[in-house]
């Protein structure tokens, strides 16, 4: 049975109109299909977070590279064999109901290892289901994202503590572009630093826009975050030193003195801000797109002492 083949079945059989609101596009081709489950690196016996499954494309192949039967060969052509014991689980959070709903009828039934949740994942504690469903060891997460809300969930899964092992995710190309950019490149925006902090990026793959349906206006590209057992720095407060950093490339033309002092997410004088930046060594005029982490790290903590 292949997942693509499957895809377009659901589509015509449901009629499905994809929700641009939900971040909609299909995954339709084979080889990406192939390429994002083997760079997720999941086996047999494992426990894998899927994000947003849609009509189920990606999360057939992972129940079938968990139970063992994932055919790269033939994408996939193996029927799944029900009777066979459950191994390894695969638990999907999708947010549209009527896509919760076709899963539960059309996909579940074939695959004793899969469950599905409706719900957001922005709101879904990551760190609950390590406990629940893996022993509270790490886990991997692998998605074909929605892209309106691609940073936010980056962001969420890489500034919280939840146990995470990897993340692997289809995004738009010029997010993965940001995702693998050093501090001072061109792309560098908060992201890259969040991931320089906790893990280690992989370009998988490039994906044009054929590849999906409906066909979205930009191209993709799968990325490999393997996330670090320690972070890149240590900071006595990190949820400081990340508003931080979103303050500095929110505001990007802006001073690091003023881009801080005029956060809504912090609540920093600009007096305070100076005297913190001077007492890190940094120059009162520099910009926070020039900072590395470890910068950001000791401004951190200079502002959290005082
Ligand atoms: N995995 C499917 C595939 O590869 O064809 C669908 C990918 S589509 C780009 C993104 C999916 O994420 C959609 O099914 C969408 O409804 C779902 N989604 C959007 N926002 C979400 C959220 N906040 N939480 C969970 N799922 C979400």
């Amino acid at each position: 049975m292949n997942p693509v083949e499957e895809t377009y079945r659901l589509i015509k059989k449901y009629d499905i109109h994809a929700r641009k609101r939900f971040g909609q596009n299909f995954l339709t081709d084979s080889h990406v299909l192939e390429k994002i489950t083997r760079a997720s690196g999941v086996g047999e016996g494992d426990f894998v977070l899927e994000i947003g499954p849609g009509l189920g494309t990606l999360t057939r192949a992972l129940c079938e590279k968990v139970s063992g039967t994932w055919d790269a060969s033939d994408v996939g052509a193996e029927d799944p064999s029900p009777q066979k014991e459950a191994r390894g689980h695969v638990l999907a959070v999708e947010i549209d109901y009527d896509l919760v709903d076709i899963l539960e009828k059309e996909v579940m039934p074939l695959y004793p290892q899969l469950e599905v949740i409706e719900g957001d994942i922005l709101k879904t504690d990551i760190t609950e289901i390590s406990k629940k469903y893996n022993n509270g060891k790490p886990i991997k997460i692998v998605a074909n994202l929605p892209y309106y809300i691609t940073t936010p969930i980056i962001m969420e899964l890489l500034e919280g503590a939840a146990p995470v092992e990897s993340i692997t995710v289809m995004v738009q190309k010029e997010v993965a572009d940001r995702m693998m950019a050093a501090p001072g490149d061109r792309d560098c925006g908060a992201v890259s630093l969040a991931v320089a902090y906790r893990a280690v990026p992989y370009l998988a793959a490039n994906v044009p826009q054929n590849c999906f349906k409906p066909r979205p206006n930009v191209s993709s590209a799968v990325i490999r975050l393997d996330i670090l057992d320690e972070p890149l720095v240590h900071t006595e407060d990190e949820k400081l030193m990340f508003k931080l950093i979103r303050a500095a490339f929110s505001q990007r033309r802006k001073t690091l003195v003023n881009a801080i002092a005029g956060s809504a997410e912090l609540d920093i004088s600009k007096d305070a801000a100076l005297l913190a930046i001077q007492k890190v060594g940094l120059s009162p005029t520099v910009r926070g797109e020039k900072l590395d982490l470890k910068a950001y790290a000791k401004l951190a903590d200079a502002l959290r002492k005082s």
